[in-house]
């Protein structure tokens, strides 16, 4: 139980808890993704779309003017919101598009919740050529209406599900059960760090394009590494492609950032896993889990959809089990206040998730050493959440 992360276990957590019919697939991504990710002629042809079609490297942005109203150490945002479609997902949805097709896959599926992940798999095929079909729950349909437009203008057919709760929970249940029937010629794209094995190392692998990049462009524009690196979870990818980055280097801070709700003593209220939650499995994965008093999968709430996840990436659990990573929570009204003040003080409105790291970051500022450097990871724009917050739901102040 406690190997190596290419047996897919970090510590304790991970691991590989399917069904029967899904070991075999899960067996030959694992050794797809083995080879992919020892030969430089895959990693040249990812490098070169994200270059000529999403538009990286992304910069780095100092925050003069919020800085300026405050003491402290300086905060600097990876700008992952001027990603082609606005957020991190792309790299993920991309690199396991290429993926796919080197390993003759002929179609791809993938769960959706809030429609990010749908929409950047069906930019993926779109660009790949690949047909995508995304389940997603028939209320999360009703609720994302602009996102399922998306998707089907990307020539996706989404695929509504009725059973259940109608959420993200259910769509992953027909997703799974898809794969299951179809895995020879089907990739099943996965969104975020987390799921069975080899699904959290592999999205760790082309999300980490983030912390890399950062890294160099700390080195190169302030001739030295960040003090700290704070980050959003939800699942964990943007956090953990941050983080992956700076983990040996023991001198720098790192900083994960969870969804408080509106507080985090109820089950329900939050979607802080790490924080609130206790040991379970979830999707496939050993890890922190929110469940009810019966075991269940509790009810979670954020403001930010992308973060309303009731589990996450099983090697966030091992970091911070092991200590090397900090977790903390902000509330939706705190992450609300960042999103405003984001906007006004610099002209960048990030999305709601990356508001919570950004949130977070001014939180910790005083007990920092005034001189530190904090890289921010801004996963994305806020674009998508400026629609839903201008039509009523909570008010600007
Ligand atoms: C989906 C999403 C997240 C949360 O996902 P992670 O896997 O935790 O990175 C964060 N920010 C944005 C903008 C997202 O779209």
């Amino acid at each position: 139980m406690n190997g190596h992360s290419s047996r897919g276990y970090f510590g304790e957590f991970g691991g590989r808890f399917v069904p029967e019919v899904l070991v075999e697939p899960l067996r030959a991504l694992e050794t797809a993704m083995d080879d992919a990710f020892g030969d430089p002629a895959f990693w040249e042809e990812y490098r070169l779309v994200l270059r000529d079609y999403v538009g990286r490297p992304t910069p780095l942005t100092a925050l003069r003017n919020l800085d300026a109203e405050s003491s402290g150490p300086r905060l600097v945002l990876k700008r992952e919101d001027c990603n082609h479609t606005g957020a991190h997902k792309i790299l993920n949805a991309l690199g396991q598009g290429l993926l796919a097709k080197r390993m003759n896959k002929v179609r791809l599926i993938a769960e959706t919740g809030a429609g990010q992940h749908g929409v950047a798999t069906a930019t993926a095929g779109a660009l790949l050529r690949l047909p995508v079909e995304v389940y997603m729950g028939s209320a999360d349909m009703e609720r994302q209406a602009l996102n399922v437009y998306l998707m089907r203008l990307l020539g996706a057919t989404v695929k509504a599900v009725d059973a259940g709760a109608r959420t993200l929970k259910d769509a992953t249940n027909e997703a799974f059960r898809d794969y299951a029937a179809t895995a020879e010629h089907t990739a099943y794209v996965v969104g975020s760090a987390v799921g069975a094995h080899p699904y959290p190392t592999l999205v760790r692998g082309f999300a980490r394009t983030i912390g890399d990049e950062a890294r160099a462009q700390c080195l190169e524009q302030f001739g030295r590494l960040p003090e700290h690196v704070v980050a959003c979870v939800g699942g964990g990818s943007n956090a953990i492609g941050a983080f992956a980055a700076f983990l040996e280097d023991q001198q720098v801070g790192l900083w994960g950032v969870e969804a408080g709700g509106v507080g985090l003593d109820r089950i329900g209220d939050h979607a802080a896993s790490l924080s609130a939650g206790s040991i379970g499995v979830l999707h496939g994965a050993r890890t922190f889990v929110l469940m009810d008093e019966e075991g269940q999968i509790g009810a979670t709430h954020s403001v930010s959809a992308g973060l309303d996840y009731p589990g996450v990436g099983p090697e966030h659990a091992h970091l911070k089990s092991s200590g090397r990573v900090r977790y903390g929570a902000v509330s939706d009204d705190e992450a609300l206040d960042a999103f405003c003040d984001l906007a006004r003080a610099e002209g960048i409105v990030p999305a709601l998730e990356s508001a919570h790291a950004i949130a977070f970051s001014r939180k910790i500022r005083q007990k920092l050493d005034p001189e530190a450097l904090v890289l921010v990871i801004c996963s994305g724009r806020g674009d998508k959440d400026v629609a839903r917050l201008a039509l009523g739901a909570p008010a600007l102040r």
